[in-house]
């Protein structure tokens, strides 16, 4: 059986197998000052011999690289740590390792008969060439084709601004994968017949560079029979479709709070459960009340007369007209809250919170000379500066 090509590099560094990181350090930086093209110009030999121990050291000097080395016999990125070790095992244990390569036809290589391990670079680069290509191509197959759940949806809702305060329904429109009605999700419909792609072998050839290797048909997973494939989702089990989907809004509910509805995700594949709908809630606006949280902030402007003198005025709350008390010397800016008229509260059901109500003085246009002379004896009465304490804070 013909094997992969190996290379020595414990030998290209002559270190023993046990030798140590240090070991391995000092054993390089000594044959790269020989070697180096820098010290050989134009020598050929001593410039693949410095590749080759560049070589060697990369793998050596590299724990994860070096232990991968150890247990295949040469090293590849594409090898993981754990099929190595799964290999090294199987080595061991005399069991059928996962990549079997012996199972691979050399027969095409340059020179007629089966290269034997470690020949030279030539077939080492041809086999590192198609080394990607194997390892990928096997886990492809290894993807399970049984009952797969779907996957989970996340959509942003908007929803009115009262029906988030006083609940409600709401509806949103969504793209969600659903169980293709006519292969009820098998993704293949009628008897089984034998696998074109394999002729009911259940393994098909695949070229490597020059080399050949057999993998399972992918195709029939191997079983060499197989349906047709469903005409309306085309194999997928699963069909796209646009759907309005209704979800109910509790009263109170806040701007960004997500709403699961279980089972509403895409549909699973070959009989797995559906994944869930998430909704992210985005409460609407209104052109005169605000929400934070469950408080509602309103702008109420007042006359100079209301805030100067007090007064009880009305303004608009989320459930209708209320009165409010300015108490006398009111200023512009200030903020009056307005207990328990803010919103019913979702997380802690029977409290509400607040309406805050940020007062602004309408200063009156003053068009007749009567009103003028008013406000002229109002400023002889109050001779106050309201600047004064900016001045003393100075
Ligand atoms: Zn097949
Ligand atoms: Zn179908």
């Amino acid at each position: 059986m013909p094997t992969p090509p190996q290379k020595d590099y414990y030998g290209t560094l002559g270190v023993k197998k046990t030798a140590s990181a240090e070991d391995i350090r000092k054993a390089f930086r000594k044959a790269a000052r020989k070697y180096h093209p820098d010290v050989n110009p134009g020598d050929k030999r001593a410039e693949e011999k410095f590749k080759e121990i560049s070589e060697a050291n990369d793998v050596l000097s590299d724990e994860k690289k070096r232990k991968i080395y150890d247990q295949v016999g040469f090293y590849s990125d594409q090898i993981d740590p754990a099929t190595a070790e799964a290999y090294a095992r199987a080595q061991r244990e005399g069991t059928q390792p996962p990549i079997d390569f012996g199972g691979f036809d050399f027969s095409g290589f340059q020179g007629g008969p089966a290269t034997q391990a470690g020949s030279g670079s030539s077939a080492w680069g041809s086999f590192k060439d198609i080394f990607s290509g194997i390892f990928t191509g096997a886990q492809h197959q290894e993807q399970p084709r049984g009952p797969q759940p779907g996957t989970d949806l996340e959509y942003q809702a908007t929803v009115d601004f009262w029906t988030a305060i006083r609940g409600g329904q709401a509806r949103i429109q969504i793209d969600r994968h659903e169980v293709c009605t006519t292969c009820h999700g098998a993704g293949r419909i009628g008897p089984e017949i034998q696998c074109s792609e394999c002729h009911g072998t259940g393994q098909v050839t695949q070229m490597g560079g020059r080399m050949k290797f057999n993998i399972t048909c992918p195709n029939c997973n191997g079983t060499g029979r197989v349906a047709n494939l469903c005409p309306t989702c085309h194999g997928e089990g699963t069909l796209s479709r646009s759907e309005t989907v209704e979800f109910r809004i509790k009263p109170g509910t806040r701007d960004g709070q997500r709403i699961r509805l279980q089972g509403k995700g895409n549909a699973g594949i070959n009989g797995g459960p559906p994944g869930d709908l998430f909704l992210i809630v985005r409460t609407g606006t209104h052109p005169v009340f605000t929400r934070q949280g469950d408080d509602i902030l309103i702008t109420v402007p007042i006359t100079v007369a209301e805030a100067a003198l007090g007064a009880k005025v009305e303004v608009p709350t989320i459930d209708g007209r209320a009165q409010l008390k300015i108490p006398p010397g009111t200023q512009g800016g200030q903020k009056l809250r307005m207990r328990e008229r803010g919103v019913e509260s979702a997380q802690n059901p029977g409290q509400r919170g607040d309406e805050i109500v940020t007062v602004t003085v309408a200063v009156p246009h003053l068009n007749d000379e009567r009103s003028r002379e008013i406000m002229r004896e109002l400023a002889r009465l109050n001779p106050n500066d309201p600047r004064k304490a900016l001045f003393e804070k100075i």
